[in-house]
């Protein structure tokens, strides 16, 4: 299969060229079709697959086929991950394969300090990538809204119940609308992954590579 047999627009392509990716791997050519269709994902996906593009790559398709919303931008993609290297090592996905289009990205984590955070969020982002406890923060101080959020992407899903994040996660979720898309990517399948997936999840397509 090829890039250019997956539905992306020309900008999206051509930021996949300049990488210098020859052919969609595994999860990208079982994901990118079925995120673009709206349908809800539950992908066991190591690090290393290409996971990342695999949803990062349809998540801008989708904002591109839409218009761009009025100022300040709502967020409309929220993606969590579990560490801080994570969220800076995805944003850096977004701003890369986004690089051709106008949209907005930003990473918040815990660790350094919230101000230049709030300051960034603040001139409105379309696509937010967040460790659970700074979003929280963020949110409970007012300075961040998740009432606009259509696509929902939990990364590394087994490593946040690891870590202990099953509260602020379900904190997370009782603020996203209900019509939603949700993406759930997991490197195992442990009993509290397939709970949380009940949970999240709406008829999902069921992705292993
Ligand atoms: P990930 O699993 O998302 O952490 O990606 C692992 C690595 O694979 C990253 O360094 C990507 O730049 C690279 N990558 C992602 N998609 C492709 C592709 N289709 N062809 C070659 N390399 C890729």
């Amino acid at each position: 299969m090829l890039f250019s047999e997956l539905a992306l627009s020309e900008q999206l392509l051509q930021a996949v060229a300049e990488q210098g990716y020859q052919t969609p791997t595994p999860i990208q050519a079982q994901a990118i079709p079925v995120i673009l269709q709206g349908r809800d994902v539950l992908a066991g996906a190591q690090t290393g697959t290409g996971k990342t593009a695999g949803f990062t790559l349809p998540l801008l398709q989708i904002l591109h086929s839409q218009a761009i919303p009025q100022k300040p931008r709502p967020v409309r993609v929220l993606i969590l991950t579990p560490t801080r290297e994570l969220a800076m090592q995805v944003y850096e996905s977004v701003r890369t394969y986004g690089k051709h289009l106008p949209f907005f990205a930003e990473a918040i984590y815990g660790g350094v300090s919230i101000n230049p955070q709030i300051q960034k969020i603040q001139r409105g982002t379309d696509i937010v990538i967040a460790t659970p406890g700074r979003l929280l923060d963020l949110i409970h101080q007012q300075h961040l809204s998740l009432s606009h959020v259509q696509h929902f992407v939990l990364d590394e899903a087994d490593r946040m119940l690891d870590m202990g994040f099953i509260r602020d996660i379900r904190k997370i979720i009782a603020l996203l609308p209900a019509k939603r898309q949700n993406l759930l990517f997991s490197a195992t399948y442990a009993p509290e992954i397939s709970a949380l997936s009940e949970q999240i999840l709406n008829d999902p397509v069921e992705i292993a590579v």
